[in-house]
């Protein structure tokens, strides 16, 4: 007999996690029988959970989004009261810097300042003299051409210790785990409700399924006819160690627009460093038309053979090391990995019902999830409950999966499959 649960959740990253745990919770489920079970095909935060830099922060120009990750931030300081589990985070900030164009660029960033004012997320202009103070002068700055925002609440966590406070987590709310659980296809009640999932290992019925496979999602949906937009865009990760006399303690999250990277400290005297995602409509596209994700796609991103990155790579990540921590020098390369985000056409994540299956949920973060963790799981089990979610300036109509099916997007799609699905038309492109 197929084995029964409550709800299942496919993905074990930390929004899988994060859903089941908060679930599992208001099931009270202190039986010995859970309710919520975890199919993940490898093992736990095995994913692009793996591949992280544990950056929390709340800037963004989407004030839904920006809010929400401001009270994840918040339940991130207090996760015992959440997850039950102890997790420290540091708190350096972050300081971000952008162009000073005079023009548009500056005046967006000037805007973004003023509507997170609006909803209180502390991010605010400050002068050069405060950067040098604030990361003890390790950086270059160059005040002609660049401004500089704080937002003075970013956090930073170690990946791994996020990852074994995931399992701790697991095993105290009473959560199945099924590692090495492939999800291989789904049997339906009504064309509109699945009733059992198959696996590797049987199959398994539940009233509830919550897809948190991420960039996987696309490959084990198609066989029931959901279609779920979400591709990937590759990108690299390195560590450079640097002089520990020279790193400042509690040195800040740098974000670099102008270098286009985000820089942490990482493991109490590495650099760490990587590129945020390319927001291009034509190269979002050229990631679509080129489909990845069909079939092995997020298989073969985590192929152990493709993690190496070539010369050309890491000597760019070096250029930028040079140019921002001149002071920094000697830095010596200590690894990188080739890893990908899962990105959706807008870049926003989804979450909440899916479209037409009507057990079935999505949670997938587009490329920027792990800050979001705790408020994703507690808006998902509180969807799944019918319970009222009592969070701030809610609203999920903007990451409901149902956006991509408007008429606004037939421009988008026909970049990617239709007439104009050239290379040359779609650098050229806008949407
Ligand atoms: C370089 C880099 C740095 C980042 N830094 C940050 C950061 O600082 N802050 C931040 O907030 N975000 C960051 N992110 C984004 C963050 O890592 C991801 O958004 C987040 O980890 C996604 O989690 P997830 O649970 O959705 O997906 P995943 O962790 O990918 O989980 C999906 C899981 O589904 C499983 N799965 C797939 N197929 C199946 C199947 N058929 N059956 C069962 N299981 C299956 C996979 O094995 C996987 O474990 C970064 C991303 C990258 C690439």
């Amino acid at each position: 007999m197929s084995e029964k649960y409550h709800t299942v959740v496919i993905g074990g990253g930390c929004l899988g996690v994060a859903t089941a745990i908060s679930l599992s919770k208001k099931l009270n489920n202190n039986s010995n029988n859970s309710s919520v079970c975890i199919l993940e095909k490898s093992v736990l935060a095995g994913g692009i959970s793996s591949r992280h830099s544990g950056i929390i922060r709340s800037a963004n120009a989407s004030i839904q989004a920006a809010s929400f990750a401001e009270q994840a931030n918040e339940m991130w300081r207090n996760i015992k009261d959440h997850w039950g589990i102890d997790l420290f985070p540091e708190t350096p900030g972050a300081i971000w810097i952008a162009r000073n164009d005079k023009k548009e660029a500056a005046k967006t960033w000037r805007d973004l300042e003023k509507n997170l004012k609006k909803n209180h997320i502390d991010f605010y202009q400050i002068k050069s003299k405060e950067i040098k103070s604030l990361t003890n002068d390790f950086i270059r700055i160059n005040e002609e051409q660049e401004i500089y925002f704080h937002e003075p609440n970013a956090m930073l966590f170690d990946p791994i210790k996020v990852r074994n406070a995931m399992y701790n987590a697991v095993e105290i709310n009473n959560i199945k785990l099924k590692e090495n659980t492939r999800v291989t296809g789904f049997e339906l009640q009504t064309s509109d409700k699945i009733k059992r999932i198959k696996t590797n290992h049987g199959t398994i019925f539940a009233e509830n399924i919550v897809n948190a496979a991420g960039g996987w999602s696309p490959q084990i949906f198609d066989s029931i006819n959901v279609k779920i937009p979400v591709s990937l865009q590759p990108v690299y990760v390195s560590n450079w160690l640097v002089s520990k006399r020279k790193l400042p303690k509690d040195f800040p999250i740098i974000a670099d627009y102008i270098n286009l990277s985000y820089f942490r400290s990482w493991k109490d005297g590495e650099l760490h460093i990587h590129q945020p995602r390319d927001r291009s409509p034509a190269s979002i596209a050229r990631s679509f038309a080129e489909e990845p994700t069909s079939m092995k796609g997020a298989d073969v991103f985590f192929d152990s053979s493709n993690y190496t990155a070539s010369y050309a790579e890491t000597n760019k990540y070096a250029e930028m090391i040079r140019d921002r921590f001149p002071y920094a020098n000697p830095y010596v390369f200590n690894g990188g990995y080739l890893t990908f985000f899962d990105i959706t056409p807008d870049l926003k994540f989804i979450l909440g019902k899916d479209k037409d299956v009507s057990n079935l949920y999505h949670c997938l973060g587009a490329g920027q999830a792990f800050k979001y963790a705790p408020i994703f799981g507690d808006i998902l089990s509180n969807l799944i409950l019918k319970r009222k979610i009592k969070i701030n300036n809610f609203d999920l109509q903007e990451f409901s999966i149902k956006r991509f099916y408007k008429p606004e997007m037939k421009k988008f799609w026909n970049l990617v499959h239709g007439s104009q699905n050239t290379l040359r038309v779609r650098e050229q492109a806008t949407v």
